[in-house]
């Protein structure tokens, strides 16, 4: 038993003045960081509950996009007309992850800054360089099944976890945080990092740091786009590979692509060259093939990863496919 203190913040101001203490957490839904906690691979001295601050509305925004506050719930923001119409890719996201239950208690923030799913990391007898830095990495030569195909590093081969990240991705989502030096905005690429020679350190984030919404852009590719998550059982299990795809079509050709994949790298990875590369083009397999091998082009696998590879690119082909036929904004 460890002991920790708990305090409930009654503001925004109020949690980031308690969480300036070294050691502390805040605590949203609990459903990741408690679970963290009970295995004894997180050890908060301090827990700072934000979960009542009012900060769990769904609002329009001046730009003629969506504003999800960080404290709603993974379920109401997956069943939020505005959202189901707007942006299915970000609903049908959000309901390939977890379980009903998990979802009606998930917060967005939360779900932001949920920990890898890497076996080691959860496992405190093992090495493990993002739970304990320098300590070494069992994944590398070790069982890596899920692990990362894109952008690991020789500290660190895990992969984020959340399939909701994956859609924000690809809607060019913007993450507004205020901390102990004011408000700012961080562009979702910029917000998840890769490992380097940091893998502890899984955001931009500083210490204190409240993320108090998340924006969306007016452009959700409503008519032509779609989530596509690949795992070992239909339901409750983390993906191998997502993919988030978006399209802007004229007729039978691509006008614009986004594309975002889940369950290949330590953040949820775009790839400009390969969106680029379908401008233009025919909506057809052979382009959209074309597409996913340039964005897999410096893929690596390990011993137990490399099917991941040709995975990745097939799920691509897939979902590139669905987008393009898709008319309209169907509910998830
Ligand atoms: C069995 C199981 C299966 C799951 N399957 C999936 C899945 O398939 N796909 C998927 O995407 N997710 C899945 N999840 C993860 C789940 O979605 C996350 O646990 C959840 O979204 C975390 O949200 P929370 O509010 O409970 O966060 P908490 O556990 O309260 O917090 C998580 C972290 O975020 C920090 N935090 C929370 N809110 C804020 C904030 N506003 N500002 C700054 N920091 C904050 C906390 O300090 C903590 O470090 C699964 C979880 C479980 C337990
Ligand atoms: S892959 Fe990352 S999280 Fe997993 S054991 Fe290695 S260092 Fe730890």
């Amino acid at each position: 038993m460890r002991s920790f203190t708990y305090a409930r913040a009654d503001s925004a101001a109020d949690a980031i003045g308690r969480a300036g203490a070294s050691g502390t957490a805040f605590v949203a839904g609990g459903t990741n960081l408690l679970d963290l906690m009970k295995a004894d691979v997180l050890r908060p001295e301090g827990l700072v509950d934000i979960s009542r601050l009012p900060l769990d509305r769904i609002e329009e925004t001046a730009e003629g996009g969506l504003r999800l506050g960080a404290l709603a719930r993974n379920a109401d923001t997956a069943y939020d007309e505005r959202v189901q119409t707007r942006y299915p890719m970000l609903s049908k996201a959000i309901l390939a992850g977890a379980s009903a239950q998990l979802r009606n208690m998930a917060t967005n923030g939360g779900n932001l800054l949920q920990r890898t799913r890497c076996y080691y990391f959860y496992d405190t007898a093992t090495p493990c360089n993002k739970r304990e830095p320098g300590s070494g990495c069992g994944a590398i030569g070790g069982v890596n099944r899920i692990h990362a195909i894109l952008g690991a590093s020789d500290q660190c081969i895990a992969v984020h976890p959340s399939d909701l990240c994956v859609a924000l991705a690809a809607l060019d989502a913007v993450v507004q945080v205020t901390g102990p030096e004011g408000e700012r905005s961080i562009p979702f690429a910029e917000f998840h990092r890769l490992p380097g020679d940091r893998p502890e350190i899984d955001t931009t984030l500083q210490p204190g740091d409240l993320v108090t919404a998340i924006d969306l852009p007016a452009r959700g590719f409503a008519e032509h786009s779609t989530y596509l998550k690949i795992r070992d059982r239909a339901s409750y299990a983390f993906a191998l590979v997502s993919v988030a795809a978006g399209l802007e079509m004229d007729g039978g050709t691509v006008r614009e692509a986004r594309l975002a994949l889940g369950g290949v790298a330590h953040k949820p990875w775009r790839d400009p060259e390969a969106e680029a590369a379908l401008v233009g083009k025919p909506a057809t397999p052979d382009q959209f093939r074309a597409a996913a091998r340039v964005l897999l082009r410096d893929a690596k696998g390990h011993e137990h990863n490399s099917f991941k590879i040709e995975l990745a690119e097939r799920a691509i082909v897939r979902a590139l496919t669905e987008a393009a036929e898709r008319k309209g904004a169907p509910r998830p």
